[in-house]
């Protein structure tokens, strides 16, 4: 177990009329090595939950507990728990301020007082996660990218910290197809390379079912919903209930069923798809 929840709420703007109460009594535990895919309805409370992950924000009650430490603990504790927990807000590119792409990312190494060759490697290595040349881009301006790139960028300065968990707000929202495909590519192997956790917030039925191995689902500041991504999307109704859907593959195969095809409509990814329809067709050739 490396963060645990418990009982955690929270109300923002608390005792004023815009009281709003963003978290209600979530109960969760994150084990080392998972990779989570947090979904749920605009206002469901993924992006404040996250925020109370690495300490940015305090419950209003009940506790979260980094890797033994409370967030709400010992004010030293925190910028360990910052340490261990990255986390890559919505849009985070906006936050890019310095003048080269190093700079930018060696700035959280450099506060770690890390000394200055130490802070190149972990410039040049998080770099080389997201898929930028060190050598051709760390004296280039932030400004100068795509919008895909700068985000890479942002990414890559929480890399740089070495987290053991990374959480991501919604990364690839408002990227085109290419910038999107290739972040997800590079979470993927990053998942699978380094020994890291990850929680990943996306609209996108289609990324969670390539990437996750469990999904929570949120829906007015509860868990609804927390099992494998397989066991979840077979839920449909009470997907489409919370405001969600399945990935449209599964959509498709479960029609494709109805139709009177028997084939397996649990699968959620094309790739699983195409097995299943190649198994399937061979079979009623050879009826
Ligand atoms: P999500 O990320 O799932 O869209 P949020 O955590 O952003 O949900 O929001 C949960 C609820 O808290 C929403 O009703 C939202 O309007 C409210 N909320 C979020 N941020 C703030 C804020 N800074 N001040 C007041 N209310 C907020
Ligand atoms: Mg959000």
């Amino acid at each position: 177990m490396i963060i645990k929840i418990e009982d955690l709420s929270y109300i923002y703007n608390q005792n004023t009329p815009f009281e709003m109460k963003a978290l209600d009594n979530v109960n969760l535990v994150i084990n080392e090595g998972e990779f989570i895919g947090l979904i749920g309805h605009t206002g469901s409370g993924k992006s404040t939950l996250v925020q109370h992950l690495n300490g940015l924000i305090r419950p209003t009650s009940g506790r979260v507990i980094v890797d033994g430490m409370d967030t709400s603990g010992d004010k030293k504790n925190l910028l360990k728990i910052r340490q261990k927990v990255g986390l890559v807000f919505q849009y985070p590119e906006h936050q890019l301020f310095e003048e080269t792409i190093y700079k930018d990312i060696a700035f959280g190494p450099i506060n770690l007082g890390l000394n200055e060759e130490e802070v190149q490697q972990r410039v040049k290595k998080a770099m080389e996660s997201v898929g930028l040349s060190y050598e051709k881009l760390k004296d280039r301006s932030p400004f100068e990218l795509s919008g895909g790139q700068k985000r890479r960028v942002a990414i890559a300065g929480v890399l740089a910290m070495n987290p053991k968990v990374l959480i991501l707000d919604e990364p690839t929202a408002g990227l085109d197809p290419r910038g999107r495909d290739e972040i997800l590519g590079e979470l993927k192997k990053l998942y699978e390379e380094e020994n890291i956790t990850i929680i990943l917030v996306s609209h996108s039925m289609e990324e969670i079912a390539m990437l996750v191995n469990r999904i929570i689902v949120m829906h007015k500041g509860k868990v609804a919903m927390d099992g494998k991504t397989r066991e979840v999307f077979k839920e449909k109704k009470k997907l489409e209930e919370l405001g969600l859907g399945i990935p449209q593959i599964t959509q498709f195969m479960r029609e494709y069923r109805m139709k009177g095809n028997p084939v397996d409509d649990t699968v959620i990814t094309v790739e699983e798809a195409k097995n299943e329809l190649i198994k399937y067709l061979r079979s009623k050739g050879n009826d």
